[in-house]
């Protein structure tokens, strides 16, 4: 396939816009309704959230395009994964002194015109992804509506439709702030015709009671009636929270893992979400192994996050990224996954879909789920990206590997073996340096990888 690349300089920025011509059909993800979910866009390759990394992961095949959205002060929706602007803008080098006690810049405090003034860095220096030099490209924070105005036009020339899957960030942190950004969401949605449970979009959110307001209250009043997604998040996290007693405590998702909890859910979302580790420990044990198999004997998706293919990523019973995801896909059961690397995973689908049905998996391996593998109708042979998807990391990593990782092409799937489940020394666990705890704070350089975020949706 062969990218062209136009490169179109106005008024001080640059919009990059990547176009795919294709030589070869569009190739989209396959293997029955596996699904590929853009996690901030092709954020393993180009940066989160920005224009050219839509059009990448568009291009790639992905089914969904994942958006984060957090409000400005003037009540504009902006596609942003933290509330603050640190981690991934130079805003302390261009505001300085506009930061809250706690040393944060919040998005909350800025105005569209002045956001629009940074400059979006890399937030994983040195990690091999996309070069953190890069201050000649001036990429910019799109708005809600730049995004879906992008996709639909995509839409249009590519023939196809493109899934989104915005997530509404912190509604409590915004209702402090006076601002309701459900329905700030929800009425840009609805101008751009994402109306009904047939339009191809996840609504997701960590806040319970949040999904049930939109379902109950806000998407009645606009005449809607969108696919939501449950996001849980472990108790400790900060995404989601309530005024008890005159203080802030985190929300105790305990209830909605139980078959109780799920059915309750099911009456009005159509799927949950979770760090993957919420679902398999490190040694490739199920933590819950009924709760897949629950969700969708009540109709409920189950989509985990996020797959990076970063060594250091990996957890130790996978001995690649293509090996974890066999894993998720088909021994767990999931029918979607959130990843930087859509395209590795695009790619990873259709061969798998190409491929004839991996061994049964051995007996020695029970701790496995024993979930049916999905149906597959043959597929012919994919398209090659245009993006390599089995190039060797070019990151040196200090972190011990725990299963080395063979140069060969690392798309053939690995049948029986599905987790390496490994009985050499534990791998030091991987730094949660960048997790929702502290997520603006300035990685400091490294000689090797920089950790990348581990629970961070
Ligand atoms: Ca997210």
């Amino acid at each position: 396939m062969d990218y062209k690349i136009l490169i179109i300089k106005s008024s001080g920025w640059i919009f990059l816009l990547l176009t795919a011509l294709l030589t070869a059909p569009v190739v989209f993800a396959q293997a029955g309704d596996k699904i590929v979910i853009a996690h901030r866009a092709a954020s393993g390759y180009l940066m989160e959230h920005n224009l050219p990394s839509v059009a990448l992961a568009v291009a790639m095949g992905s089914d969904y395009i994942e958006q984060d959205l957090v409000m400005t002060k003037d009540d504009q929706v902006i596609v942003l994964h933290d509330p603050t602007l640190d981690r991934v803008t130079n805003v302390a080098e261009l505001f300085p002194g506009r930061a809250r006690q706690d040393g944060k810049f919040y998005a909350l405090d800025f105005t569209l015109a002045e956001i629009k003034q940074l400059h979006l860095k890399e937030p994983y220096p040195n990690s091999g992804r996309f070069p953190d030099t890069n201050t000649n490209l001036q990429l910019a924070v799109p708005t809600f509506k730049e995004e879906l105005e992008l996709i639909r036009g995509l839409e249009k020339t590519m023939r196809k439709d493109i899934g989104i899957y915005p997530e509404i960030k912190q509604p409590w942190l915004h209702r402090k702030e006076g601002k309701d950004i459900s329905m700030a969401v929800l009425k840009i949605l609805r101008e751009y015709g994402f109306t009904g449970k047939e339009d191809k979009i996840y609504l997701q959110c960590f806040d319970p009671d949040e999904l049930k307001r939109i379902h109950d209250e806000l998407m009645p009043a606009l005449q809607m009636e969108l696919k939501l997604i449950q996001l849980i998040d472990d108790n400790n996290g900060n995404e989601t929270k309530s005024l008890q007693w005159g203080e802030w405590v985190n929300y105790n998702y305990d209830w909605i893992s139980s078959k109780s909890g799920l059915r309750t859910l099911s009456a009005y979302i159509s799927g949950i979400g979770m760090d993957k580790s919420m679902l398999v420990d490190e040694a490739g044990n199920l933590l819950r192994p009924e709760l897949v198999s629950d969700a969708h004997s009540l109709g409920m998706v189950v989509h985990p996050y996020t797959f990076r293919r970063e060594k250091e990523s990996l957890p130790p019973y996978a001995a690649s990224f293509e090996a974890l995801l066999e894993f998720f896909y088909f021994k767990v059961g999931v029918d979607g996954v959130f990843t930087d690397y859509c395209g590795d995973a695009v790619f990873f689908l259709q061969k798998r879909s190409a491929a004839p049905a991996p061994a049964t998996v051995p007996a020695s391996s029970e701790t496995l789920p024993a979930q049916p593998t999905a149906p597959e109708a043959p597929q012919p042979p994919a398209a090659p990206l245009a993006v390599p998807v089995s190039r060797p990391d070019l990151t040196p990593s200090s972190a011990p590997v725990p299963v080395a990782e063979p140069p060969a092409p690392m798309i053939t799937p690995e049948p029986a073996q599905a987790p390496t489940l490994d009985p050499a020394p534990a791998p030091a666990p991987v730094p949660e340096a960048a997790g929702e705890a502290a997520p603006d704070r300035v990685q400091p350089a490294a000689p090797a990888s920089a950790p990348l975020e581990v629970k961070y949706q």
